[in-house]
């Protein structure tokens, strides 16, 4: 065959580039961006202090193991530094585990509403992907566990999941990592852990260490860009079985994490007492954000993440909403991407941003509905 110019491996074409939450609308002044699931409060006030302090020291080298970072965590989660790899975000962490376990011939097995970077990433190793139905926009392990097969090599959870904010109980993710053969890798994302108020949760840690001897087949993946208000920097982190951190670093670039993230990442671990307070402040306004949509008249699906999904129940009542709100500076993430086109999902932001929301869309259903 005589190509007419270079060509990529062809999975790669299948891609459909990721778009993210947009953060400006033109004509408007004051823009309420609650599309990405930022943290409501910016970034911890001493990871800014850290950052600027790092400003001095940018001509060297980061230290490529991450040592005061993973040390950090370890502390802080109670976990071995050892067994924690970190990453340029989750998303670095996901691509790599896709290209170190998947692969031409392979399959990726998630959940029909699943977090669109599973897809794109395994696309990008050249992997199939499965996706399954859910029930009530919630995982469903019956499912899932049928759709395994001999070609399966991950299986990706968010749980929480976003978009749908759902959560598995525990007793079901473990049922889930039961069912599964001892060579399919089991991947939770818990980038909304901080934020789960149900008292039996157990983010995946606790499986990563029942895997060990025993398939060493469960990755919990996490992330700085929710809670701790990161995402600009890039830095994510997961705990893994001994084999799986020495594949990672093996395949991970050698200075994947940049100093300014690392420092920053210390600082904001120390800040206790500032999340607590942010997960206080989600915990209210979640509620007040959902029950103020419902007194309107729309469907919310219960949540566990700092972000909601609104149904307006038709695609094109949706479309109306989402133009409603961005004429008034409110930019939300419209759900098309996902399936679910009846939806826009809106991240829990301030006090006023929630009340911004909940009198548009009050506005849009009494006045705005008319002629969708
Ligand atoms: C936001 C998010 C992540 C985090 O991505 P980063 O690369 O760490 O910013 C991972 N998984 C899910 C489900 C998310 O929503």
């Amino acid at each position: 065959m005589t190509a007419t110019r270079v060509q990529p491996r062809p999975s790669i074409l299948t891609i459909e580039p990721y778009v993210g939450g947009e953060s400006s609308l033109p004509g408007v002044n004051r823009i309420v961006k609650l599309s990405s699931n930022e943290g409501a409060f910016g970034p911890p006030p001493a990871a800014q202090e850290a950052y600027r302090r790092a400003a001095g020291e940018l001509h060297r080298y980061p230290d490529g193991g991450a040592t005061v970072l993973r040390k950090a965590l370890g502390e802080r989660f109670g976990l071995d530094p050892a067994r924690i790899v970190c990453g340029a975000g989750s998303d670095e962490i996901l691509t790599m585990l896709q290209l170190a376990y998947g692969g031409e011939g392979a399959d990726i097995v998630m959940s029909a509403h699943g977090f669109s970077m599973y897809e794109l990433s395994a696309r990008y190793a050249g992997s199939q992907v499965v996706k399954v139905p859910e029930r009530n926009l919630t995982a469903d392990v019956d499912a899932l566990l049928a759709a395994v097969g001999p070609r399966t090599r991950l299986l990706f959870l968010a749980n929480p999941n976003n978009p749908t904010g759902s959560l598995l109980p525990r007793a079901e993710v473990e049922r889930l990592r039961a069912g599964l053969p001892p060579e399919v890798l089991l991947v939770l994302d818990a980038a909304y852990a901080e934020y789960v108020t149900r008292p039996d949760y157990e983010p995946g840690a606790a499986l990563v260490d029942a895997s060990l001897g025993r398939g060493d087949n469960v990755v919990m993946t996490r992330t700085f860009s929710k809670i701790y208000g990161l995402g600009g920097l890039r830095l994510g982190w997961c705990y893994a079985p001994p084999a799986v951190v020495d594949v990672l670093n093996r395949i991970r670039s050698p200075f994947n994490i940049n100093e300014a993230a690392m420092v920053a990442g210390v600082a904001a671990l120390g800040e206790a007492d500032w999340i607590a307070q942010s997960v206080a402040h989600n915990t209210e306004w979640r509620a007040t954000l959902t029950a103020g949509l419902e007194a309107a008249g729309i469907r919310v699906w219960p949540s566990e993440g700092n972000f909601v999904l609104a149904d307006f129940g038709a695609p094109a009542t949706a479309r109306a909403a989402d133009a409603w709100l961005r004429q008034r500076g409110l930019i939300v993430r419209a759900m098309g991407g996902y399936g679910l086109p009846a939806c826009l999902r809106i991240t829990v932001g301030t006090g006023e941003e929630c009340g911004m929301v909940v009198e548009a869309l009050g506005a849009f259903m009494r006045e705005g509905r008319q002629g969708v």
